[in-house]
């Protein structure tokens, strides 16, 4: 079944079973993508060519409603003890770092559940709170 997206989609990329995958929230349903990926940079280009699409079809989502907190993240580069930690909103930082190559080519850095006790970013600090 294939269904329209909203203007605005609520489209993530998460790291769950060790996997990264596009996830995305339709009322108040969580589904994930069937396809896994090592590289969470592989799993934002699938979002973004599905977000182009403008729709997505069910048969390759299964839904995910056991799990809640798997869109709070934080993105930190684990080979540089001195960085902080991001906020991730699903598709870029909060502080959009990310996405305007703020943090280089970004392949040092993953997603955790945890700020694993960094400090977070100011900037992602404040626009997270802007969000809200
Ligand atoms: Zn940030």
């Amino acid at each position: 079944m294939k269904i329209k997206l909203s203007f605005k989609p609520k489209i993530y990329t998460v790291r769950f079973d060790d996997k990264y995958h596009v996830a995305i929230k339709i009322e108040t349903e969580n589904y994930i993508h069937n396809y896994s990926f090592e590289s969470f940079k592989n799993a934002i280009d699938l979002a973004n060519k599905i977000l182009e699409a403008g729709n997505i079809d069910l048969q390759y989502w299964r839904q995910e409603n056991n799990k809640n907190d798997i869109y709070d993240k934080f993105l930190i580069c684990k080979k540089k003890r001195q960085t902080k930690a991001h906020i991730w909103t699903g598709l870029d930082t909060s502080c959009t770092m990310w996405s305007t190559g703020g943090l280089g080519n970004g392949k040092d850095y993953n997603l955790y559940n945890t700020n694993l006790g960094r400090d977070i970013c100011t900037m992602c600090c404040q626009n997270s709170k802007k969000d809200n």
